[in-house]
């Protein structure tokens, strides 16, 4: 499934990672902890690091782009403190010695000291130039956490939104390495309310009205043309497909919490540590 993988979703943006199976109300359901390459003229920046299962595969796809001549990894941006979102980086920054943290660094230095000066603080509308193209810090409409940012690629358009617009996608339908308009058979509202149910909690008990004319409001506001969520798969027709997900958020609010994971042993190839 991964053989997709890395795919170039917009011109110099590279999705990278692999699947990740998740098992509720006795369906397989497949989600991503996606990690993003970013290619300028002078620089690339990696947002995200992926699932710590994703490791081995992120470096792999790493290491074959930058094989093509994509300009070095200079800025590794995390969209928040949570593992499938920064659980790498102390690996990344070891690796790539001249890369830059970039985002809301709270707390790293605490787990990193040794990294702590090639730590750099981002606040909205902050921008990190990569030749040509730049990723800017934006309004994370979603957030797990008061620390959250989200990014967005100047050039081609490109808004990655964490833990916005996560849903997962059928394995049995050849939904793994789809870009989500592809993906025609994918319940849209349904896996994205499912998705909400299990991880983002809160949206229970917030007017999700609100959220989603927000994330009307910024889509519309910055001209995205491509959404790179770090758990869904990336979306390539805004017009088209955001309603669809806005759709599952609004009615995961409505229905009551279901509770968490079931703890049942996945077997295959496909089977992995059912966190989110
Ligand atoms: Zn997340
Ligand atoms: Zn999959």
């Amino acid at each position: 499934m991964a053989n997709k993988m890395p795919r170039e979703i917009a011109p110099g943006v590279f999705w990278l990672g692999d699947c990740l199976a998740q098992r509720h109300k006795g369906k397989i359901y497949h989600g991503y902890n996606a990690a993003f390459l970013v290619a300028g003229e002078t620089a690339s920046v990696l947002v995200e690091t992926g699932h710590p299962k994703d490791f081995p595969v992120i470096e792999r796809h790493l290491a074959e782009l930058f094989a093509r001549g994509l300009a070095p990894l200079k800025y590794l941006f995390v969209t928040h403190q949570e593992t499938p979102h920064c659980g790498g980086l102390g690996r990344i920054l070891k690796t790539h010695p001249d890369a830059i943290l970039c985002g809301d660094v709270s707390d790293y230095h605490l787990a990193f000291p040794q990294y702590e000066h090639r730590m750099h603080w981002m606040k909205e509308g902050d921008e990190i130039d990569l030749g040509g193209r730049s990723l800017m810090a934006v309004e994370p409409v979603i957030r797990d956490l008061r620390t959250t940012w989200w990014g967005f690629d100047t050039r081609e358009r490109v808004l990655f939104p964490g833990d916005g617009f996560a849903y997962s996608h059928y394995h049995e339908d050849g939904h793994c390495g789809l870009i989500a308009e592809e993906a025609v058979s994918l319940d849209l509202p349904d896996v994205s309310s499912t998705f909400a149910d299990l991880a983002l909690f809160w949206t229970k008990f917030a007017d999700m009205n609100a959220y989603c004319d927000r994330l009307d409001h910024l889509i519309e506001r910055l001209g995205v043309k491509t959404i790179a969520p770090t758990h869904g798969l990336p979306i390539t027709d805004v017009n088209a497909t955001v309603p669809k997900v806005l759709t599952g958020l609004k009615a995961a609010a409505l229905m009551p919490e279901s509770g968490t994971n079931e703890k049942v042993p996945l077997s295959g190839a496909c089977a992995a540590t059912p966190t989110i």
